[in-house]
């Protein structure tokens, strides 16, 4: 038998050890399959190539993964190395395989020299969001756990690389995902290629000590185990010294003597539930001397990735401090292994003490949908999707940059300069152009084209970015570059606009009253401003024309009320009947009159509601004859209906109203809220409002320059008491003290 075989039989042996009933058909099938591929290729060890899939498959093994994630391990350099295809594996092994090896694949083609730190964040990022299915991550962490054991017959310049990235994007991805066994594996194997001197240093002066104290990890866990056994706990005790690279981070970072560091040697105390985490701890503090302020309680509190152990730090009686561990089988296996423990322990997790840090959410939100499912079922389910509303992309010179998903190469453009947007004339996306309209994907590496002629952006970008930062950006450029352009523009979309509501420019702009307002309303001093405003984007021509509209009515009611109004003065001066048509009889009696309010005394006449306290019904109210303008109704409290400052000559306007039996209408009232300025302020207020279905007729927010806001609210409602509840409602928004009715 060829070694190749040899090694696959033990596999397969292996397979069978950890899952006796293992249906190994599929598994030996892709063995020969990836043996034919992979044919005579050799590694630099000189041993056939196929020996690293199978090591692979090993390890894969070892983590007790489901039967697929074995066999797309074996496969998983056929489609990088040999003739092999995606498809030929989808037929053979199933469109699951496929996916597996496709997508250790693409993260075996990434590059991740290394760069700035900012950049590794970034990088790591993009290379789970890579990986659709965690499995692809953990075969690719055990394809480089393997590369990284067999780095030895790699160039001196190889070795240096492949070491970096491991200790950069490799190493941090298994401490993500909770792997501690195979984080150290991978941190001490880099660091051998990183700095050896500092490697052998450590590794020496390690051994000097554990020969000085020979006997003391042997000599320990018997005692341990002992004393635990008088006690009746059941355990299993393991002794062993800290892994390399935390102890030369320590002496390297932290500047330390090895003398100084308290837990060279770490026991572990295994046991079956959780009170004899707490009784074991008990009788360790009692055999030894606690170290103050080493106890810690990750049982309590789990560390964000998932770890739960009780930790403490004694001294022997030898003088030599040492950890101890002490956590449950579930507890221990998820610590060794992290994610990939799930797959072990299907039922029984304590899913709440899990963190509920973002980065390890996701494995926590899984494992709760999980619960009623077996455990193929939750590999199925296990997608990487934490990542799913960013898109991680490279520059040419490999920076990465972070992007909302779906952006496209304009955002790109505008991620790196406004004027490598502002001049762009094309996008190569991999290699190859492409169309401004195409989604990045993650991985990807954009260029972009420019030109000094370029003509600058066109206002369809505006529609096809994704980010804030392009549209604003493109926004800009039409704003200071393109006046001419943008009245132009902007006059044509008003004009549109307002023909859709079936009006004409023309005719507006030649009624001098309306357009004043509309130009103040809209804060702007001449039409020119306006239609640049709407034609570079910040106004928008829809929003104009409503306020035409808005505007239009209101002159058109105010002109109707003016009539009626002069009517009434005219009657009310010659000391007439009010209304020539109501009978004398029902002249004193209450009547219904506009707007919901009864004026006593007068029938049928006009009413305002004055703008300085905009009364609800439920307000108690008073009336002012005014001159031309009908009734004005203020509220009593109203500063301007006081009657210690009313007018002598004006005592016989002042006229008792009140409201009309049921009101149907709604009123315009204005409200200010008075805050502490935050981020999203004003976005919690409209929350407010539209969860008490209040109609809003204008929202303005503004910050004053020692960080408070002040908000004012025109709103439509039916009485007092809604305007009432919508007061409550806004009171309880965080950061908001005051919330007050304008005048008044
Ligand atoms: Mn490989």
């Amino acid at each position: 038998m060829d070694l190749a075989h040899e090694r696959y039989e033990a596999l397969e042996r292996h397979i069978l050890a950890v899952n006796p009933g293992a249906d190994v058909k599929r598994v030996r099938a892709a063995f020969e399959y990836a043996n034919n591929h992979h044919g005579p290729q050799l590694r630099k060890s000189g041993e056939p190539y196929i020996i690293h899939p199978i090591a692979v498959a090993e390890i894969i093994n070892e983590l007790d993964l489901d039967q697929d994630s074995i066999v797309s391990a074996l496969l998983h350099d056929c489609i990088e190395d040999t003739d092999s295809t995606h498809d030929e594996i989808a037929r053979l092994f199933g469109p699951q395989v496929a996916e597996l090896v496709e997508g250790v694949t693409k993260l075996t083609r990434m590059q991740y020299t290394s760069r700035e730190d900012e950049q590794m964040e970034n990088l790591r990022k993009m290379f789970m969001a890579m990986a659709k299915d965690v499995r692809v991550i953990l075969i690719k962490l055990c394809d480089r756990l393997h590369n990284m054991r067999t780095l030895q017959y790699q160039s001196d310049a190889k070795q240096k690389e492949k070491a970096l990235e491991t200790m950069e994007v490799y190493a941090p991805i298994a401490h993500r995902l909770g792997m501690q066994k195979l984080k150290w594996e991978l941190e001490d194997l880099s660091l051998e290629y990183l700095d050896p001197v500092g490697f052998h240093d450590v590794e020496t002066e390690l051994r000097n000590i554990t020969t000085l104290h020979a006997g003391f990890l042997d000599n320990m866990q018997a005692h341990i185990r002992e004393r635990l056994a008088e006690e009746g706990v059941q355990c299993r005790v393991y002794g062993r010294l800290k892994h390399i690279y935390s102890i030369y981070r320590k002496m390297y970072a932290q500047s330390k003597t090895l003398n100084e560091i308290f837990d060279l040697y770490a026991f572990r105390v295994i046991v079956e539930d959780i009170p004899a985490c707490y009784n074991v701890l008990g009788c360790i503090h009692d055999m030894f001397k606690p170290v103050l302020g080493r106890f810690k309680d990750y049982i309590g509190t789990p560390k964000p990735n998932g770890y739960q152990s009780l930790h403490t730090t004694v001294i022997g009686r030898e003088g030599i401090p040492f950890e101890v561990q002490i956590r449950t089988w579930q507890m221990h296996q998820t610590a060794e292994y992290g994610v990939a423990a799930h797959w072990k322990y299907k039922q029984g997790m304590a899913n709440e003490k899990l963190g509920t840090e973002r980065d390890f959410e996701w494995v926590r939100k899984l494992l709760e949908s999980q619960q009623d499912t077996d455990p193929d079922e939750f590999v199925r389910t296990l997608r990487v999707d934490m990542f799913a509303d960013e898109v991680f992309v490279f520059t040419p010179n490999g920076d990465v940059k972070s992007l909302p998903a779906g952006a496209t190469p304009i955002d790109f453009a505008y991620s790196i300069h406004s004027a490598i947007g502002n001049s762009m004339t094309g996008a190569r996306v991999n290699g190859r152009i492409v169309t401004f309209e195409t989604p990045l994907k993650n991985g990807d590496i954009v260029e972009i084209i420019t030109s000094k002629s370029a003509r600058g952006p066109s206002r369809d970008w505006m529609k096809i970015c994704k980010s804030n930062e392009a549209r604003n950006k493109i926004r800009q450029w039409f704003k200071k570059e393109r006046r001419e352009e943008n009245i132009a523009t902007g006059r044509s979309m008003f004009e549109s606009e307002l023909k859709h509501a079936g009006l004409s420019l023309s005719a507006i702009t030649a009624n001098q009253e309306l357009l004043d307002i509309l130009l103040r309303r809209v804060r702007c001093g001449q039409l020119d401003e306006l239609y640049a405003a709407i034609g570079y984007g910040g106004l928008s021509a829809q929003k104009a024309a409503a306020r035409i509209k808005e505007e239009m009515t209101r002159l058109g009611r105010l002109e109707r009320q003016r009539a009626e109004a002069e009517a009434i003065q005219a009657s009310v001066s010659a000391g007439e009947t009010v209304y020539p048509s109501t009978p004398k009889d029902s002249i004193l009696a209450p009547k219904r009159s506009s707007g919901g309010i009864v004026v006593e005394g007068l029938d049928n006449c006009m009413v305002k509601f004055s703008k300085c306290c905009t009364p609800v019904p439920g307000d108690p109210v008073v009336g002012f004859i005014t001159k031309g303008y009908g009734v004005s109704i203020h509220r009593q409290d109203c500063p301007n209906a006081d009657p210690a400052r009313r007018k002598p000559e004006e005592a016989g306007r002042w006229v008792k109203v009140s409201w009309a039996q049921a009101p149907d209408a709604a009123y315009r009232t204005s409200i200010e809220i008075s805050a502490k300025d935050r981020d999203g302020l004003a976005l919690d207020v409209a929350m407010a409002l539209s969860a008490v279905k209040v109609k809003v007729n204008n929202l303005s927010a503004r910050s004053q320059p020692d960080g408070y806001a002040t908000i004012n609210l025109e709103l439509a409602v039916k009485d007092q008491r809604e305007l009432n509840g919508v007061i409550n409602k806004l009171s309880q928004i965080s950061g908001v003290f005051l919330v007050k009715r304008a005048g008044g």
